[in-house]
């Protein structure tokens, strides 16, 4: 079968859509990208008799090439019956003049779910199409939510042993809850001391440790990746792109092939590199709006072309996007310089070494054809959540209020605009609760909560309201120097 994807350092590296599935990354520290992009319709009316698991096995089918139909479909049924508390899985939500996308009704209320639902079935299919027998070792490090969403979509699979990794500072105390009283036989989970990079730098050294893969393979195990590089996390999240557009048309909120935007808070830039693939495959996008918070790198970088990590970094109220390293701008990159390996490759070795790296003007101009950006402040944060609440009665996670922000800040009224709501505010109940200047806000998350509940007249999430009653299961902080005398220590018991 022809091999579709590439490295984005190297056309000679190839793989299939399973091997890159398996991987997570090329094994010359590219990232896997697909060389052509397919185009999906030539008009946006197409979408309008589907639902969103349909649409997902189009985007699966035409992404996915050494997957059968059944298994696409198999796999698609298994991810989004069921498991996600709105039937529409990403229902939209008219506020204001402004559209928000909801992305938080999965199981653990963050937008991770709707790739980490998927993935675990991805997974499986792509070991039966290679015909391999190992058991594969997820090694994950999180800021807060891509552990535990990962925690619940792989625990009790046969196939799979899963650590995670979590920063004791930094993540919101209802993260924490989720991560410490996790079940499941085949995972396990401990705080890292330090901050998200201390966690990921830590695990990073684990996938180039040859030791520690030879111990592994002895004994049947091969390591593999469940962040956003791996692209088997982001195909999944170009459907949503798609399917909030189906809700406009189909609400009449917009005329079939009538151009929007869309505004991301952005990280590691996987969720709005999905929303640039919907724009590929046809779907009519005018701006892709990348939101940061006071870590704004990316801002700068859209602005200006010069990528520079070398600032100090901050702690913020919407800590999955504190991140300073941005791995998925390497995809874009390799489209942005018109599929030009060798000069992906010496930015970001620019990169690894300097801390830094600048794009050519072409570059630079290719890329803002498709983004615009902007970032705000903690303070900002607030005063959105407080305003947007006062005004439209609508609850804002401090993630989506960046984004909203943004939008606001933009003030364009030209096209229609739609902020994707990356987290439920339920997950952020310290700063949302301080947002809407709530009196008296109880210090214990679960007295908090009922208070938001009934100030606010909205509902908590069951799964969030069930951690009270759940037993701490996982309650160690490591010094990341102990890190691989951990894993092998789990492994042996998690393979007894
Ligand atoms: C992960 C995350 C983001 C950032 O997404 P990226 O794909 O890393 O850009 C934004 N908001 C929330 C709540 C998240 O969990």
């Amino acid at each position: 079968m022809k091999k579709r994807y590439q490295s984005t350092r190297n056309e000679d590296v190839l793989a299939t859509s399973s091997e890159a599935i398996l991987t997570g990354m090329s094994p010359d520290g590219g990232l896997f990208v697909l060389k052509d992009i397919p185009r999906y319709m030539t008009s946006s009316e197409k979408l309008m008799d589907k639902n969103y698991q349909q649409l997902a096995i189009d985007v699966l089918t035409l992404f996915l090439e050494d997957f059968t139909l059944e298994q696409i479909e198999y796999c698609v049924n298994k991810a989004y019956t069921d498991t996600f508390s709105d039937e529409k899985v990403t229902p939209l939500k008219k506020v204001g003049e402004h559209y928000i996308l909801e992305l938080f009704h999965g199981p653990t209320s963050a937008f991770k779910d709707i790739a980490l639902a998927l993935l675990p079935r991805l997974m499986e299919t792509s070991l039966t199409i290679q015909k391999r027998s190992e058991t594969l070792l997820i090694l994950t490090a999180t800021s807060g939510d891509t552990g535990k969403a990962a925690l619940e979509g792989f625990k009790d699979n046969p196939l799979v042993k899963l650590i995670v990794f979590y920063p004791d500072q930094g993540v919101s105390n209802i993260q924490k809850l989720q991560m410490e009283t996790q079940e499941g036989l085949n995972v396990r989970v401990t705080a890292i001391d330090g901050h998200f990079d201390d966690a990921q730098t830590a695990v990073k050294t684990l996938f180039n440790d040859e030791d520690l893969k030879q111990h592994l393979n002895q004994v049947g195990i091969q390591l593999s990746s469940a962040n956003s590089i791996n692209i088997g996390r982001l195909i999944p999240q170009i459907v949503y792109y798609l399917d909030a557009y189906r809700q406009l048309l189909v609400n009449h909120d917009i005329q079939v092939d009538e151009l929007v935007d869309f505004i991301v808070p952005t990280g590691n830039f996987g969720d709005i590199l999905a929303g640039y693939y919907a724009k590929q495959l046809g779907l009519p996008i005018r701006k892709l709006v990348c939101a940061s918070n006071q870590n704004h790198v990316l801002t700068d970088f859209l602005s200006t072309g010069c990528y520079d990590s070398r600032r100090q970094f901050y702690k913020t109220s919407s800590p999955s996007m504190d991140i300073l390293i941005s791995s998925n701008l390497e995809r874009l990159l390799f489209y942005a310089s018109g599929q030009d390996e060798p000069y992906v490759k010496k930015c970001m070795e620019t990169l690894a070494t300097t801390g830094q790296f600048t794009v050519n003007q072409k570059v630079l101009t290719n890329i803002q054809q498709d983004f615009a950006c902007g970032y705000v402040t903690d303070q900002e944060v607030l005063e959105t959540i407080g305003e947007v609440y006062k005004e439209h009665h609508y609850l804002l996670d401090p993630h989506t209020a960046v984004a909203y922000r943004v939008m606001k800040e933009r003030g364009d009224e030209l096209v229609k605009q739609v902020v994707l709501a990356t987290a439920s505010p339920y997950k952020f109940l310290e700063t949302v609760a301080k947002g809407i200047q709530m009196k008296n806000p109880a210090e214990d998350p679960f007295r908090l909560m009922l208070q938001l509940e009934e100030k606010t007249n909205t509902q908590a999430p069951s799964s969030l309201k069930e951690l009270q009653k759940k037993p701490v299961r996982f309650s160690d902080c490591l010094d990341k120097a102990y890190i691989k005398d951990y894993v092998v220590q789990q492994v042996k018991e998690l393979t007894k």
